[in-house]
């Protein structure tokens, strides 16, 4: 694919460095978006131009994101792909006008390089679910920068400045190292329980279980996943009759789509 053959020279602190700045591009919308707003950042948006240059500001990124919508957006999103149901969530997706966040495993990308294409394509933002789905509460600063460096290279320039870590397991050290790199860790408020082998009728009930600013855990990789793209097909309707909006994570919007 042509951004990651561009991307295949880059070198890891070169990729840190440029996701440090979509990171604080990207935290800074989400944060001027909503009702808790940070105050340094508003001051620095609002800054008004200074005939005097002003240092380069150090990039901001958070230990973590949390949804602050007090309206009733609610934040699909799809871990382990691209797979071989990518495409099926994505034409249910498309079907209800529905933008969503995908959480993508690296190796993957070399068979279904198509299938990333069309999560850009369709408007979707994506994120760092490491290289081959490591658990980086297990191990050492130079297995988790190549985990998470290795993949946001083959992921390629739309990436968005986030990470969410395989199992929900981010300890201290790995933390620490993803927000070195301009990676928000993005977690869930909602977990469907598809990776468990729910059922279809589970699926939806979670799903229509929902609240207002939810972060809902699926997957259109990892295994068998009709029952996911079934669930889903169902709910959806239903869930923006209610009133409910779907929004992409806001920190994991590629930095083109901030600005
Ligand atoms: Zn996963």
């Amino acid at each position: 694919m042509r951004f990651t053959r561009e991307f295949a020279g880059v070198s890891a602190a070169a990729l840190a460095l440029l996701l440090a700045a979509c990171g604080t591009a990207a935290q800074a919308e989400q944060e001027n978006s909503g009702p808790q707003v940070d105050s340094e950042s508003v001051a620095t948006s609002k800054r008004k131009p200074k005939s005097t240059p002003e240092p380069t500001p150090v990039p901001s990124v958070k230990p973590s994101w949390s949804p602050t919508s007090g309206d009733k957006t609610v934040y699909l999103t799809f871990d382990d792909g691209p797979g071989p149901y990518t495409q099926k969530v994505l034409d249910v997706l498309k079907e209800n006008d529905v933008k969503a966040t995908f959480f993508i495993i690296g190796k993957m990308i070399r068979t279904r390089e198509a299938d990333l294409q069309r999560v850009y394509d369709e408007g979707h933002a994506t994120g760092d679910h490491t290289w081959d789905h490591a658990d980086l509460s297990r191990m050492n600063a130079t297995e988790i920068d190549r985990q998470l460096n290795k993949s946001a290279v083959a992921i390629g320039p739309k990436m968005g400045p986030c990470m969410r870590p395989p199992y929900g397991a981010l300890d201290g050290e790995a933390r620490k190292l993803a927000v070195s790199y301009g990676m928000t860790p993005v977690m869930w408020t909602r977990d469907t329980n598809d990776w468990n082998k729910a059922s279809e009728s589970q699926i939806y009930n979670v799903l229509m279980g929902t609240k207002p600013g939810d972060v809902i855990l699926m997957h259109d990789g990892g295994g068998d996943r009709s029952n996911t793209v079934a669930a889903l097909r169902d709910a959806l309707p239903k869930l923006k009759d209610k009133g409910y909006s779907f929004a992409s994570v806001p920190v994991c919007l590629p930095i083109a789509n901030t600005q």
